[in-house]
């Protein structure tokens, strides 16, 4: 990995390899857990089309499947049916070591307990991804202090993450998450453990990243008050997605509204 002087060294390369408009595609996805006389059908048919530069929230009660999606969007799981798709390539057919490309480079995951390695100090943390693709340890650290201080925390960055405040914790999982320069950012209720105060930091924080990094971000929430700051809210019902109203009206973060992706068909 050559030596970056700007951040998110990867990017280019991730986005010039993503299709211009839907970046992260959903067709009738459907997901049973269990089998037999205790099948559990969490997703019935999901659809889901988010466009490039988008900040789409998905809401929906405890229960309704908003983690149970994120994970099959990041391929953290597979659907029953369904496909989706990243960059108009349909997952499914990914080699392993393509999928495991697929997660470790083009999706960012931030989860509502931040997953954090406590023992280890908030740099080796973040540096984490990186040294899974086997980057040298010294370039690796040095991009996860960049990340650090785009998140505020460099003055911590020798802290163990389990000295860490809940707040701090969030931030840190934060620069982990995009350390590697993600095409998309998944975050599945990452305030939903934190104070209010906290939480609106944090979401002000990934709505500035999100902005100054060009990316494209789903975030699942439970906060009505944050939902309606995204561009667009998207409610779980009954296992299907439904648009819902009250999404900041004309304002368009894309940067660019696709005219070759195929119709938006939430719901
Ligand atoms: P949410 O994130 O909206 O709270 P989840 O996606 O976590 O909802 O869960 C939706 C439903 O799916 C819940 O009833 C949960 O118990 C069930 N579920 C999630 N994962 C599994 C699993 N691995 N096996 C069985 N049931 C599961
Ligand atoms: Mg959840």
């Amino acid at each position: 990995m050559s030596a970056a002087n700007t951040l998110p060294s990867d990017r280019s390369e991730n986005i010039a390899s993503a299709r211009q408009g839907a970046v992260l595609e959903a067709r009738a996805l459907r997901k049973t857990f269990g089998s037999g006389a205790k099948a559990l059908t969490i997703l019935e048919e999901v659809n889901l089309s988010v466009q490039e530069g988008e900040l789409v929230a998905i809401v929906g009660p405890s229960g309704s499947g908003k983690s149970t999606l994120l994970h099959l969007l990041a391929a953290l799981d597979t659907p029953t049916s369904g496909t989706v798709y990243f960059a108009a390539k349909a997952l499914e057919t990914l080699s392993e070591e393509a999928l495991a490309e697929f997660r470790n480079r083009s999706i960012g995951f931030v989860w509502q307990r931040h997953h954090l390695l406590p023992d280890f100090t908030a740099e080796e943390n973040v540096a984490m991804p990186l040294l899974m693709r086997a980057a040298g340890r010294s370039e690796a650290l040095r991009r996860a202090d960049q990340w650090l201080e785009q998140v505020g925390l460099t003055s911590r960055r020798r802290h163990r993450a389990g000295e860490l405040s809940g707040g701090e914790q969030q931030r840190v999982a934060i620069a982990r998450a995009l350390v590697n320069g993600p095409a998309v950012l998944l975050a599945d209720e990452p305030t939903g453990d934190l104070d209010e105060q906290n939480a609106e930091a944090i979401f002000e924080l990934m709505q500035r990243l999100h902005r100054t990094h060009r990316l494209t971000s789903i975030l699942a929430t439970h906060n009505s008050g944050l939902s309606h700051r995204c561009n667009r809210i998207l409610g779980l019902e009954h296992g299907h997605l439904v648009p819902r109203d009250g999404q900041v009206a004309g304002r368009d973060t894309s940067g660019q509204r696709p005219t070759t992706a195929p119709a938006r068909s939430e719901g």
